[in-house]
């Protein structure tokens, strides 16, 4: 009999990839959607895996559906992807988001305790529980400064999650993922609003991409390698918390640089701060400028991952870098404009 996931947040980017995956594994896998007057499925429409999973409505905040879910379900695995993901609304939503973020993983783990059917669970944690970081890399041993209410929410998922591997034998894990992207990542994260934008704008629909903190670097992978990691981490003999990354680290603008250039623009950066403006050399166009708007009340400003964990006992191993994962990203928002449909 074919094993039975539940992926929570299967409308998201990794949602759509993991679905994908654990379809092609054989998997019967139930995605658990919020109710809404237009359910977002375009992303599992563009991965074209809509019809084969079975769509279940789920809302994080309602213990009662999460229980009935589980009850109905009976998974063998749990994927917990669902979040208010987006660090820059937390800032203006810490009290929805510590409830969605931090008080859910709970719901979830205390139902499937009270349910007591050996069912895995998978939480998804975040480098941003590393913050103001304290040791560069950041693993899984590192400690932890988060800088924001999504952090500081999402340390909540993460230990609630160790807790209840050490306090009832669970198998629970944490995987500590780096940011990763996709052409299929939501249009506020910095990568795809980048893409998203120089390819308007090289089809005459934007003047010009207004962005915050250039100098932020991040270790940047594809969303469709670390859903891999995922999977490796629930099929353990015993379960165990990983940190899942590229290993390289890259600022804001370079992702820009490198992305303008897969535009076909020719992009040289002049000015200091907020006077920083990227100009198009080909044209003499300002096409990138700093918008103060963006900048966070505090913000993280390295994240370097060390995989080495994850490769030695997962076996894992990213197949796409950083200039393919930029040329990816560039070269599907630049379709979309071009075939005239919408940048969702
Ligand atoms: P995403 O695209 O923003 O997807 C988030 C999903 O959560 C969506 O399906 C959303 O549904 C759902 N959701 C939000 N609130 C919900 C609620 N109250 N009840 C039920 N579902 C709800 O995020 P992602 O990039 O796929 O990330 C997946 C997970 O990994 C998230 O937990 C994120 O915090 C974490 N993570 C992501 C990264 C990254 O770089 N991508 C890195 C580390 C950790 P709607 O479609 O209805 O909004
Ligand atoms: P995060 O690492 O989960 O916060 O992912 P984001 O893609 O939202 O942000 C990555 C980095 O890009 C952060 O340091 C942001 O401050 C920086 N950044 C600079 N300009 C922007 C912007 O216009 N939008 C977003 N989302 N981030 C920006």
């Amino acid at each position: 009999m074919s094993r039975r996931a539940l992926v929570t947040g299967i409308t998201g980017q990794d949602g759509a990839y993991l679905a994908r995956l654990l379809l092609e594994r054989g998997y019967e896998v139930y995605g658990a959607y919020r109710r809404s007057a237009s359910v977002n499925l375009w992303r599992l429409d563009e991965l074209g895996v809509t019809r084969d999973v079975k769509l279940v409505p789920f809302d994080l905040i309602e213990l009662s559906n999460i229980q009935r879910t589980l009850e109905k379900v009976r998974p063998d695995e749990v994927y917990n992807l669902a979040a208010q993901s987006f660090v820059g609304l937390s800032f203006e939503q810490p009290l929805y988001t510590a409830d969605i973020d931090g008080l859910a993983p709970l719901r979830i783990l205390e139902s499937l305790r009270t349910l007591g059917a050996g069912t895995r669970f998978y939480q998804a944690s975040t480098s941003e529980m590393f913050g103001k970081v304290r040791e560069i890399p950041q693993r899984e041993t590192t400690p932890f400064h988060p800088r924001s209410p999504y952090g500081v929410a999402k340390l909540h998922g993460h230990w609630i999650t160790v807790n209840y591997r050490e306090s009832y034998g669970m198998y629970a894990c944490s995987g500590i993922l780096f940011n990763h992207e996709s052409p299929l990542r939501g249009i506020e994260f910095v990568t795809r609003k980048i893409t998203s934008a120089l390819a308007r704008i090289r089809h005459g629909q934007q003047d010009c991409l207004e962005l915050g903190n250039l100098d932020a670097k991040r270790d940047w992978g594809f969303a469709g390698d670390y859903v891999e990691a995922m999977h490796a981490m629930l099929q353990r003999d015993e379960a165990e918390d990983f940190v899942v990354a590229s290993g390289e680290t890259h600022a804001v603008s370079e992702f820009v640089e490198r992305a303008a250039e897969a535009c076909g623009f020719d992009l040289a950066f002049e000015g200091e701060d907020e006077a920083r403006r990227g100009i198009d050399r080909r044209s003499g166009r300002t096409i990138v400028r700093v918008n103060p708007e963006f900048y966070r009340p505090a913000e993280v400003d390295l994240l370097i991952g060390d995989p080495s964990a994850a490769h030695a006992k997962l076996g894992w191993r990213p197949r796409i870098g950083f200039p393919e994962l930029v040329e990816l990203m560039v070269k599907s928002d630049l379709d979309r404009v071009a075939a005239g449909r919408p940048l969702l």
